[in-house]
């Protein structure tokens, strides 16, 4: 149990709310590597947090609640499977405090797109806690319990683009140009489950159906230090795409409407089922947007911009 001296409690943490921003991710690399005896794929990937948000807001409470509006809402359980409360729930026992906060969702990421949603919420639910509750961890010791959460939540932590090795959740940020890049993000309808995508790839190599798997990331951390989009659309690849694409069919023509559309490029992100297309300019990012929108080949169209910051309060 928590303890503390005399009066403590009252004075240790926040007594307001507090409020964390954080953004959805998108993999502009993403090779998967042989499935390894713990069940995951080595992967060897390019995070990169664009500006599509969740915002968990932390207040004070005598017992641990969970409340949401936004995307998911009434599909998403908020019990304790729900990643906010596996998150909480981490990090007072890793504290050694009470559980104790009245959390609000507030979402925007689709679920299961591919964006990371959930980890997402688990890397903002430890920053807002750890500030509501005093508890004031270090940004290794917070990304310790964000790996064991989920492989994405250490990045959602840090945000930016970065390299993701072991099961994605070793981290290092990756040097670039400030530069922003335009993202035109296509969102489906319904989502596709993660491990399901990576037992269709499985599934793909074994039948020798799959495509070759994408080499090192060279190309593509040369990209992110020149100011060309043209040059980074060249580089941008998921291992994961022909998954994808081999469980929702449909996805290809959304590919195809974008690169119409004018976009550089399009891949899916993740394990899908959301689309990013790359833009030469925010302008052209809303054009493609409104084309694609137009081209109904997805439940709804947003423009985005990266790397934005990770979870942080605002
Ligand atoms: P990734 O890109 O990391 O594979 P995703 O974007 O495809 O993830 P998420 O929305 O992160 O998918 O979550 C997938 C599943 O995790 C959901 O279907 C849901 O069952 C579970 N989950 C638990 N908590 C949450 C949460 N707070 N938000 C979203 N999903 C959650």
């Amino acid at each position: 149990e928590a303890w503390r001296p005399d009066g403590e409690d009252e004075r240790r943490g926040a007594m307001g709310p507090v409020k964390v921003r954080v953004p959805a991710k998108v993999n502009l690399h993403l090779g998967v590597g042989p499935l390894r005896r713990d069940g995951y794929h080595e992967l060897n990937t390019v995070y990169h947090a664009i500006s599509i948000y969740d915002e968990l807001t932390a207040r004070r409470g005598d017992t641990l609640t969970l409340t949401m509006e936004g995307e998911g809402t009434g599909e998403l359980a908020l019990d304790d499977s729900n990643l906010v409360m596996r998150a909480a729930h981490a990090l007072a026992g890793y504290a050694g405090v009470l559980p104790h906060a009245r959390l609000h969702l507030r979402k925007q990421i689709p679920l299961a797109g591919g964006l990371a949603g959930g980890s997402a919420d688990a890397a903002a639910t430890l920053v807002a806690c750890d500030a509501l509750w005093g508890t004031g961890l270090t940004r290794d010791e917070l990304a310790g319990i964000a790996a064991d959460l989920g492989s994405d939540v250490p990045f959602l932590i840090h945000g930016g683009t970065a390299l993701g090795t072991g099961r994605g959740e070793a981290v290092s940020p990756v040097l670039a140009r400030p530069t922003s890049w335009y993202w035109v993000v296509a969102i489906a309808d319904g989502g596709l489950s993660t491990p399901a995508a990576y037992r269709e790839l499985d599934r793909l190599r074994e039948a020798g159906t799959a495509g070759p798997p994408l080499g090192a990331t060279d190309a593509l951390l040369a990209a992110l230090r020149q100011r060309d989009p043209r040059v980074l659309a060249a580089t941008l690849g998921n291992d994961l795409q022909d998954a994808a694409l081999a469980m929702r069919p449909a996805l290809a023509e959304t590919l195809k409407a974008g690169e119409a559309a004018g976009a550089l490029a399009g891949l899916v992100s993740g394990s899908g089922p959301t689309c990013v297309f790359l833009a030469e300019n925010g302008a052209r990012a809303e054009r493609i947007a409104a084309e694609l929108t137009a081209a109904e080949v997805c439940r709804e169209v947003r423009v985005a911009h990266g790397p934005v910051a990770g979870a942080r309060i605002v």
